[in-house]
């Protein structure tokens, strides 16, 4: 049966999906972020990151831009969608995190947006601390803070503030970004003011590339971290007052054996609680 012309929409609604495409490895891609990359018909991300989802855009519109070129690209991203096209702007890890969903949003902001000319859909992946955190063992079992060095778009003195603030309360801290060619000092100004609240010989884990080609995991202390080779690719995780290293893995404990007997599973008398 063919169709009143007049009854065709103009264009149909575009689609912005904000994909975060994990790690790097095709294995630690989400079942969804790959639906999204497959289902885009435009795929724009940073020229890094698209080499490493370079399998799955054959065929595709791909838009590549520099690192500092954010604002162009989520503005790039709107834009098409706009037009009706469906579009995945891409980034690692998880998209939601120090990723590009939030700047996508700011500019939907300034377009007007009114939450139906287009649709937009953010896909999570797995991000730096937790792929980073599984190829170390397991430091992440207790609270932890995630923060970022990067000093070119937040304050340095709010940042020294949220390093004091996790390192005193004995949370597990992620760093990322801790170091670029440019930034060199942060990472030693970190590493200060942990030495302030921890001992020397707190477990540091330093993971680069993750999953990727490159891989490199590095189990240390905060006394010794500068040591090893630190980058752009390269998150720390720096362990609690609780933090062990144990056959080469680095375990935060939760508390099971303050309660139990992790021997035979029984709870412990009060008495006996440590
Ligand atoms: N959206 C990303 C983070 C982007 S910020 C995510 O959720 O993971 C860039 C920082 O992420 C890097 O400086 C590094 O600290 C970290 N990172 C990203 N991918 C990584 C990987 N595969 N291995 C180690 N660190 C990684």
């Amino acid at each position: 049966m063919s169709q009143d012309p007049a009854s065709v929409p103009a264009s149909r609604p575009g689609k912005l999906l904000l994909v975060g495409f994990g790690p790097g490895s095709e294995e630690h891609l989400t079942f969804r972020a790959k639906k999204a990359i497959e289902e885009a018909e435009c795929v724009i991300g940073y020229r890094t990151y698209i080499d490493l989802v370079r399998p799955l855009i054959a065929g595709k519109e791909v838009i590549q831009t520099g690192m500092t070129e954010e604002i162009e690209r989520a503005s790039l991203a709107v834009d098409l969608a706009y037009q009706g096209r469906t579009v995945a702007l891409v980034s690692s890890g998880d998209v939601g995190i120090y990723g590009m969903a939030g700047l996508a949003f700011e500019v939907l902001a300034d377009r007007g947006w009114t939450g139906s000319e287009i649709s937009v859909e953010v896909i999570p992946g797995v991000t730096a601390l937790s792929s980073c955190a599984s190829v170390l063992g397991a430091p992440l079992m207790h609270d932890f803070a995630s923060i970022s060095l990067s000093d070119l778009l937040t304050p340095w003195e709010i940042i020294v503030k949220r390093l004091h603030a996790a390192a005193q309360a004995d949370f597990v801290v992620a760093l990322y970004n801790p170091k670029s060619s440019k930034r060199v000092r942060q990472i030693e100004e970190a590493q200060e003011i942990f030495l302030k609240y921890r001992t020397p010989e707190t477990p540091v884990g330093i993971v680069k590339s993750a999953t990727r080609e490159g891989e490199s995991i590095v189990i240390s202390t905060i006394s010794d971290m500068l040591s090893h080779p630190i980058g752009m690719l390269t998150t720390i995780l720096i362990g609690n007052s609780q933090t062990k290293i144990f056959q080469n893995r680095m375990v935060t404990p939760r508390g099971y054996q303050r309660k139990y007997d992790i021997h035979t599973g029984d709870r412990l008398a009060r008495s006996e609680r440590r």
